[in-house]
């Protein structure tokens, strides 16, 4: 699987934010909801802090895979979603980088953000939870068959690991 961490801590992330914006977070279930960032839960509980500090989250997008970009455009034209979509001022993608690539693609109109960073591929074991084994050379590590835990990684990148509504400490 992919793996990607977070790019900021909760204030960080709300400081790039206007109280004006109509936000939608986009998701998928995939790689970054066993990177425990992303996936329907945690984007939802994301979208819950942001509205209880007064933002406006106008919708949180689930979608299988955001690195498929047929499925990203789809939104523009689904009945359900192409109004959300038009209207939305702010983008935050928990997904890969592949996927904030994609949405940034599709909605040039909306300002995307890039709240995650991706850091190559690891594997999930439910003893250990997901941790990296390939890491990207930009990274600095070597290949670890055990697998470097997440938050070993983000000190390391000067990153975060975990989600974003549990606000700004690094696990
Ligand atoms: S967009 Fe990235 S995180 Fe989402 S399924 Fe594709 S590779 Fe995994």
């Amino acid at each position: 699987m992919i793996i990607s961490l977070r790019r900021f801590s909760y204030d960080d992330l709300v400081g790039q934010l206007s109280k004006d914006d109509k936000i939608i977070i986009f998701t998928c279930n995939v790689c970054i909801k066993f990177c425990d960032i992303g996936g329907r839960t945690r984007a939802h509980q994301l979208a819950e802090k942001l509205r209880s500090d007064g933002y406006n989250v106008i919708r949180e997008e689930n979608i299988g895979a955001a690195c498929i970009l047929d499925l990203v455009e789809k939104r523009k034209t689904d009945a359900a979603t192409a109004k959300a979509f038009e209207e939305a001022t702010v983008i935050l993608p928990l997904t890969c980088e592949d996927g904030f690539d994609n949405i940034s693609y599709a909605f040039p109109n909306a300002k995307v953000i890039s709240v995650t960073k991706t850091v190559g591929i690891g594997v999930f074991s439910t003893d250990k939870g997901m941790t990296l084994t390939v890491p990207f050379e930009t990274t600095g590590l070597g290949i670890n068959i055990d697998g470097y835990p997440l938050s070993e990684v983000a000190e390391k990148l000067g990153c975060y690991a975990g989600p974003y509504f549990d606000g700004n400490a690094k696990p």
